[in-house]
């Protein structure tokens, strides 16, 4: 059998000693006679799935007990919605949109009061965060709304943006446990699993307890955060194998250090072709310096043809999913926490050859 290295954006690579996991386990999960798939949850032996999967990333994320962490469905894109139906209260948010991530969620929250753009990187391609400072806030407005990282172009905040007392909002879809965060700077974040955690289907919300309970009364009760919260993520069937995998990730990320020892890793993969990049006379990355994502590598050659002839090689020589996102072009790696080093380390070794053929 053999792994190829998968640079997906996601759904993306998964820790092989997890895989392996799931695999052993597929058709008699711990005596049960079951796979996780097909039992019941509400079982005992699924509650105590859940339960320490939630145990596991509290401890990872260091959540705050004020906080509550929510198993749902839909992926990022429904939380695109819940956000302003659950926090709206006075019918006022501000957004970033530094994205195309953003400018949905932006787009989206239109539907239901008054959001407003408040900083936007469009001028550049998103190729950078706009700076954000609390006056830029409406003094009303209940929240600011902000994707941490942009998958698409590669960027990310360099630090927590400062919105004074307001509540901050984040999406961290594809950048979640890559890092420590300090949660209580944030009233909600979420993410779609998919990238850095899970298979998808899971999307998985963490939100100040204060924040629950002031939805829209037409809010549908499946985005409710209180419908969720009150019946701990099981007002209807969760998305129970996705948990269950997510678990085995957390698992495997508290072992191998916690989440100091991924930001450790993260930064020496993403020096590792940052520090190429910067250095070549054929390729060149796209977002600026100061905003560069440790997750998601973007970069280009310059000429259309050639990108795609280099993405054809790189498949080829077991380097796959490194075309960038349809709307961009050009090329991106994705190198979140399950990606080894080693599988960095070989990409720049044949981007180097490619550079020598092909300059
Ligand atoms: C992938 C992604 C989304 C969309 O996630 P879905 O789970 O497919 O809805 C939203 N935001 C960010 C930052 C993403 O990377």
């Amino acid at each position: 059998m053999s792994r190829i290295y998968n640079f997906s954006a996601g759904p993306s690579m998964l820790p092989m000693e997890v895989l392996e996991q799931a695999a052993a386990e597929m058709t008699d999960y711990n005596g049960s006679g079951m796979s996780v798939m097909e039992m019941s949850h509400r079982s005992p032996v699924y509650d105590a799935i859940i339960k320490q999967t939630e145990a596991d990333f509290r401890e990872l994320m260091n959540i705050p007990d004020n906080y509550k962490v929510l198993f749902l469905q839909g992926g990022a894109s429904t939380q695109f919605a819940a956000v302003p139906l659950n926090l709206m209260k006075n019918g006022k948010a501000d957004y970033v949109v530094s994205g195309q991530f953003s400018g949905k969620a932006f787009k989206e929250a239109k539907k239901y009061g008054d959001a407003k753009c408040i900083a936007t990187s469009e001028d550049k391609t998103f190729s950078y965060i706009p700076e954000i400072t609390p006056d830029m806030v409406r003094e009303d407005a209940d929240y600011v709304h902000v994707c941490y990282n942009n998958t698409i172009f590669g960027t990310k905040f360099p630090e927590v943006p400062n919105v004074g007392d307001k509540v901050l909002v984040a999406d961290m879809s594809s950048c979640i446990t890559s890092e420590p965060v300090d949660v209580t700077k944030f009233g909600v974040i979420y993410a779609g699993a998919q990238k850095n955690m899970a298979p998808a289907g899971l999307t998985v919300v963490i939100i100040r307890e204060d924040l629950m309970g002031n939805a829209r009364e037409d809010i549908p009760t499946m985005l409710d955060y209180k419908t969720m919260a009150d019946n701990d993520s099981m007002y209807n069937t969760p998305p129970c194998y996705a948990i269950y995998v997510a678990g085995l990730v957390y698992k495997w990320a508290l072992k191998n250090g916690g989440l100091t020892a991924m930001k450790e890793r993260n930064e020496k993969k993403a020096a590792l072709l940052y520090d190429f990049l910067d250095s070549s006379k054929l390729f060149k990355p796209t977002a600026e310096k100061k905003y560069r994502s440790m997750m998601n590598v973007c970069f280009v050659t310059g000429d259309a043809d050639l990108d795609k002839k280099f993405c054809k090689e790189a498949a080829a020589a077991g380097f796959e999913n490194l075309k960038g996102h349809r709307s961009v072009g050009g090329m991106r790696a994705s190198i979140y926490n399950a990606m080894p080093t080693e599988g960095v380390e070989a990409l720049v070794e044949f981007m180097k050859k490619f550079e020598a053929e092909n300059a």
